[in-house]
């Protein structure tokens, strides 16, 4: 019989702000489960105790209790620990030989490591009442095994059998793949021909991810577009295969920004304040930041900005190789990031060769950053894929108006200018050609300088656009309850 309850929701992730965060999936984390709990859900996070968690936390966290994880043959101790934040409940898993280390990932036995928080996850769900749940959302190769250790071995368990999976990916480069040597030693798994095989990807080695997208209830992915774009063999990563196979039940769902964090009216990292109704303080920012980054304070110069990772996937080539066309045409740029060194190097040396006009800040510097989104006039993300792309919903939110390619979440956020109507939030071009990039850009900043109302009117609308997390809860949550049509939700008539 269907019953009227809040849907309680599990989100299984490896990193979660503020405790522990390398990537989008941090910010993912922090924000969505706050978002779900205001549209009517009780989700809860789980995820590994690091000892890089800020000491501000780990001293206010209550012991739970202690299980021992089945991990093949060995029998593993994990703590479980809670702390209440912002409102959510937050469980860590403990056990330092795992994860007492200087960084989160990046260590010789990543897939044991993960392999163990997955299943101690399966574990927690049977063992702590706290954590039983209706839908278990994991998230990237870090918890991929979840699903396919829930079917195997906890179907027989009353607190497990009923939970439903779904899978997000956030970033299909990274699979989690290892030897297959740990499916005997490790996932237990060797002598399950459904499982060994669904997780094999070759002769010799296993693939977290693929086990997730064959054991999976549902899956998704961070924008519309990635999830379409995942599906061919350019964006799949050898994985299209199985996104095509598996499209019935996969769907894309624009990532949020913490919109509070980022506003131009209250922001605390710039000094100049400005809203859609008074954009004064705008100007005086860009002031400011040509002074701070060594530019000539010229009003009319279109002022780009780049922020983000110094790395291929940003499409940096192409910025590269038109770098002396856009400097031709008296635009200034700055570019914050770190990353490979070729890259950063390249970055260094256009500072040297465009002393006033070009500024390389190879460093993460995230009050910069805001300074950066809130003094520049166009930013410029020409990326090779972005599965969402949190930079340019940012950058609209303070009038700074977006330049990028048109792949995942940025096909899916920033509508391209219509000269004829007027209409749009940013500018767009369709290939990875540095000569289009340079097009696009260029004639951005030529209506920066020579068409005033219109570029007025591109800032109101990227400003007034809601890219709160509110819109992707209610997307997630609709999801979710297709999963449990025994539940009605909380607050629906
Ligand atoms: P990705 O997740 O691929 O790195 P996103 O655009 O989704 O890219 O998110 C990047 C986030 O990290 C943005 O909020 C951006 O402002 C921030 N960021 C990236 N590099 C830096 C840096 N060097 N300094 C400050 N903030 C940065």
């Amino acid at each position: 019989m269907a019953t009227r309850r809040k849907l309680k929701i599990l989100l299984a992730t490896s990193e979660a702000v503020p405790f522990a965060k390398t990537g989008g999936l941090g910010d993912v984390a922090g924000s969505l489960p706050q978002a779900l709990n205001a549209e009517g859900a009780k989700c809860a996070v789980i995820m590994p105790k690091y000892s890089t968690i800020p000491w501000e936390y780990q001293e206010k966290m209550e012991h739970l209790g202690e299980m021992y994880v089945p991990l093949a043959w060995r029998s593993v101790y994990c703590g479980v620990e809670h702390l209440e934040y912002d409102g959510v409940d937050f469980y860590f898993l403990d056990n330092e030989a795992y994860f007492k280390r200087d960084t989160i990932y990046g260590h010789f036995d990543d897939g044991e490591r993960f392999a163990f928080f997955s299943k101690a996850i399966c574990e927690a769900i049977e063992f702590f009442p706290e954590l039983q749940c209706d839908v278990c959302m994991c998230n990237d190769w870090q918890t991929a095994l979840v699903p396919v250790f829930l079917r195997e071995f906890y179907r027989e368990s009353d607190a497990c059998n009923n939970v439903k999976c779904v899978f997000t990916v956030h970033n299909v480069k990274f699979q989690g793949q290892f030897g297959d040597q740990l499916l005997d030693d490790i996932l237990g798994v060797g002598h399950i021909p459904a499982a060994a095989d669904q997780l094999r990807c070759d002769e010799r080695s296993i693939n977290f991810m693929k086990g997730a997208l064959c054991y999976s209830d549902l899956l998704t992915t961070v924008s519309p577009t990635y999830a379409v774009e995942l599906q061919m063999p350019f964006f799949g990563e050898g994985l299209d295969y199985m996104f095509r196979r598996r499209s019935s039940i996969l769907s894309g769902i624009l990532n949020g920004i913490d919109q509070n964090i980022w506003n131009p009216e209250t922001d605390k990292f710039i000094e100049h304040h400005f809203s859609v109704e008074d954009m004064s303080g705008k100007k005086e920012a860009k002031r400011a930041l040509q002074e701070e980054c060594g530019l000539w304070q010229d009003e009319n110069a279109p002022l780009v900005v780049m922020i983000g990772r110094l790395t291929n996937q940003k499409g940096l080539g192409l910025v590269r190789y038109a770098m002396d066309r856009i400097m031709s045409d008296g635009v200034q740029m700055i570019v914050l990031g770190t990353g490979d060194a070729d890259q950063e190097e390249a970055f260094r040396y256009f500072q040297d060769r465009y002393p006033g006009q070009m500024c390389a800040r190879i460093t993460f510097d995230n009050a910069l950053s805001h300074r950066m989104y809130a003094g520049g006039d166009i930013l410029l993300m020409p990326s090779e894929f972005e599965p969402c792309g949190l930079s340019q919903m940012i950058a609209m939110r303070y009038g700074t108006l977006p330049v990028v390619r048109e792949t995942g979440g940025l096909k899916d956020s920033v509508e391209p200018y219509n000269q004829f109507t007027g209409e749009g939030t940013g500018f767009s071009f369709a290939n990875m050609n540095a000569d289009e990039m340079a097009d696009c850009l260029l004639t951005a900043c030529w209506i920066y300088r020579d068409n005033k109302d219109a570029w007025r009117e591109l800032q109101k609308h990227g400003m007034t656009t809601d890219f709160s997390w509110d819109r992707a809860a209610v997307d997630y949550l609709n999801l979710f309850h297709s999963l449990h049509p025994e539940v009605i939700p909380w607050n629906k008539r």
